[in-house]
This record gives C-alpha cells, sequence and structure tokens, in this order.
C-alpha cells in the first residue's frame, strides 16, 4: 500500500493538543499531548 507509506512521510512534527509545542517522538506513548501538559502535577 503505497498510500500509507506516503502518509506517515507526510505527517509533519507532532504537536501538542494543548499547547501547541513540536514534540519528541518519544512523546509518542502519550498520544496527542506534550510532556508539559501531561505532566500530573499541572
Ligand atoms: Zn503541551
Amino acid at each position: 500500500m503505497m498510500n500509507v507509506i506516503e502518509f506517515f512521510k507526510n505527517i509533519p512534527k507532532k504537536k501538542c493538543h494543548q499547547c501547541g509545542h513540536e514534540m519528541n517522538e518519544k512523546a509518542d506513548c502519550y498520544g496527542n499531548i506534550c510532556d508539559e501538559c501531561d505532566h500530573p502535577a499541572r
């Protein structure tokens, strides 16, 4: 499926849906929220 590969290639840097800050790849497991917004103390 070429379309799937192209789809992932075209994905821009992940951005937090909460604050819009760009996230690192490692934040993948947290979904679409960055560490700052995902912090339990906030
Ligand atoms: Zn955030």
